[in-house]
């Protein structure tokens, strides 16, 4: 997509620090270099989110997630946390499908963590709203 900042860096049109690439993903650090190896995973092709990509290029996409994760617990990175934001209300901000690898160490000092509510009241009407199935 022409004006998709991640289609130009597939393209080679802008610049990257490439982690990993084949026909289908590619794989870059983050520029916001605020987690060390903050790395983005995305098809090569301009789907919009996780609701618009096919689930073939979605197990790509997140087979290669494993393969990049599993790479750098092998460099000194202690865990992962791997995060996909879906629509701009959660946080999306480029509108081409892409998971972001965030490698951690203890007392790394990143903050990715919710609070709980400690309540359980309402969890009985939630659960019968989503269940899947029986
Ligand atoms: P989102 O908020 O959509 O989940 O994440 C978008 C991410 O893309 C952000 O973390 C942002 O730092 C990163 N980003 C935006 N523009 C560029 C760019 O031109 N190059 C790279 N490498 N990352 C980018
Ligand atoms: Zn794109």
């Amino acid at each position: 997509m022409k004006d998709c900042i991640f289609c130009k860096i597939v393209k080679g049109d802008v610049p990257c620090y490439k982690i990993y690439e084949d026909k289908d993903i590619i794989a870059f650090l983050d520029i916001a270099n605020d987690v060390p190896g903050h790395t983005l995973v995305l098809p090569k092709k301009h789907v919009l989110d996780l609701d618009d990509c096919d689930e073939i290029l979605y197990k790509k996409v997140m087979l290669t997630c494993k393969k990049i994760s599993r790479h750098y617990l092998g460099k000194g990175f202690e865990g992962v946390n791997l995060v996909s934001n879906c629509k701009p209300c959660s946080g999306q901000e480029v509108s081409h499908f892409h998971v972001h690898i965030i490698p951690r160490k203890e007392n790394d000092g990143a903050k990715l963590t919710l609070t709980p509510a400690n309540k359980k009241e309402n969890l009985e009407e939630l659960v019968k709203k989503l269940r899947i199935g029986n």
